[in-house]
């Protein structure tokens, strides 16, 4: 694609790289075929492409309306397209430096910009969502039903081990989900626990940045990396081995920290370091399986099959299609087929609270996808699509790690 970005933009570092990624484009429209919100809506302006002219011409001084926001706002970031692309072309990056320019030219609606802050408030701000969680939980049975599917029940974390191996890793926390899913982390580190692996978690840590970055909020975004970072190092200095991620949306907000910190002169090389040690738990534990067949035996597989969502986060951003469904199966586990598996759900973090209709359209197919092989529990790999999922499902909905646990504590007690 022939390109001639403004001058406004042209010598700076999103410009340079904006304009890599726009020349590298042939408009064979190949992405349209796997675009959920081109499938949805059938207009070339929510496609791949469609969205790749909208943001050139914002890139090359033309006009920035708000047609040009609502199309981009409509996209999920599922990078789908980047997964179907053969020119390699980086939409994901493209679109971040986009939805930047195009939020600098178009101010939102009074409402709308409100919005976007308490949703920023809300999920960042600790104990009060966690009170709000728990006010939701109280009064469920008078909400009316489509609200009272957004409150998640109540789940129980379990016991986190001791630190008790010379093994450590680091745990990324999150912002939201040791109030909703505190199961989670606690079950990844009683299965690291009995593979050998202490698993720790910083001080002061929390969010990864991805909430303000979903909300373009960059600045604010940046800030939060530089201090989840500074709270790792220490640990990450004491000989932490890995920083083990459980959400799959965070994780490709973690692999990003590298470049996102590119031409910051303290934090450059801190970043690079946290980058390299990023690791979805699908990755460590695929990496112990040898330990994780040692310990499961003979143990008769499990009777029923299950459902797997693999996260757009995953297969299309950290790009690790299959492992953790090599380590299911490795676990006697039967996975069944799930159709249009490289579909998002909509959840896309906050994107079902910000794009309700289109989410919810995902949310159905995907659900109907996931129970058309009659499976007897779903499991996924990311909070987010945990819990948008679990809102439309009619079978229980974990993190595969849970199940995980599950099989390692029959395994215990049989042995
Ligand atoms: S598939 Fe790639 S090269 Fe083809 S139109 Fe889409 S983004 Fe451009
Ligand atoms: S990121 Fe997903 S929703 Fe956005 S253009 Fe690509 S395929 Fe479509």
């Amino acid at each position: 694609m022939q390109t001639n970005l403004a001058d406004w933009i042209k010598d700076t570092p999103e410009g340079r790289e904006a304009d890599a990624i726009l020349r590298k484009c042939v408009h064979c429209g190949f992405c349209l075929a796997t675009c959920p919100t081109y499938s949805l809506l059938g207009d070339e302006l929510d496609s791949p492409r469609g969205r790749i002219y909208l943001m050139k011409q914002a890139f090359e001084g033309g006009p920035v309306t708000v047609r040009t926001q609502v199309h981009l706002d409509r996209c999920l970031t599922c990078r789908a397209c980047e997964t179907t692309c053969p020119s390699g072309v980086n939409y994901g990056r493209l679109v971040d430096i986009g939805r930047g320019v195009v939020e600098k030219k178009v101010p939102r609606p009074a409402g709308e910009a409100a919005w976007r802050r308490l949703l920023r408030f809300a999920f960042l701000s600790g104990p009060l969502f966690g009170f709000g969680v728990a006010l939701g939980r109280v009064f469920r049975p008078l909400l009316p039903a489509s609200l009272a599917r957004q409150v998640p029940p109540k789940r129980a974390a379990g016991t986190w081990p001791a630190p008790r191996h010379a093994r450590r890793m680091l745990v990324l926390d999150g912002c939201v989900q040791p109030t909703l899913a505190p199961d989670i982390n606690a079950a990844t580190a009683r299965v690291l626990d009995r593979l050998g692996i202490s698993l720790v978690s910083a001080p002061g840590a929390g969010c990864c940045g991805a909430i303000e970055h979903h909300l373009n909020a960059q600045d604010a975004a940046l800030d939060r990396i530089r201090r989840q970072i500074d709270a790792w190092w220490p640990l990450v200095e004491a000989g932490a081995e890995a920083i083990v991620i459980t959400a799959s949306g965070c994780g490709t907000m973690v692999q990003d920290y590298a470049h996102l910190l590119a031409g910051d002169a303290a934090y450059a090389k801190k970043a690079e370091r946290i980058t390299a040690l990023a690791k979805d738990v699908g990755q460590v534990v695929a990496a112990e399986r040898a330990a994780l067949a040692g310990i499961l035996g003979t143990l008769a597989p499990v009777a029923e099959p299950i459902a797997y969502h693999a996260p757009c986060s995953l297969q299309h951003g950290l790009k690790q299609k299959g492992i953790v469904e090599s380590v299911l199966r490795e676990a006697g586990f039967t996975l069944a087929p799930v159709p249009d598996a490289h579909l998002c759900c909509g959840s896309a973090g906050t994107y079902s609270l910000l794009q309700p209709e289109l989410s919810g359209r995902l949310l159905a197919a995907k659900v109907a996808a996931l129970e058309s092989g009659r499976p007897a529990e779903l499991c996924t790999s990311n909070i987010g699509c945990l819990l948008h999922i679990e809102s439309g499902a009619s079978k229980p909905m974990s993190h595969w790690i849970e199940l995980l646990d599950r099989r390692l504590a029959q395994a215990k007690a049989a042995a």
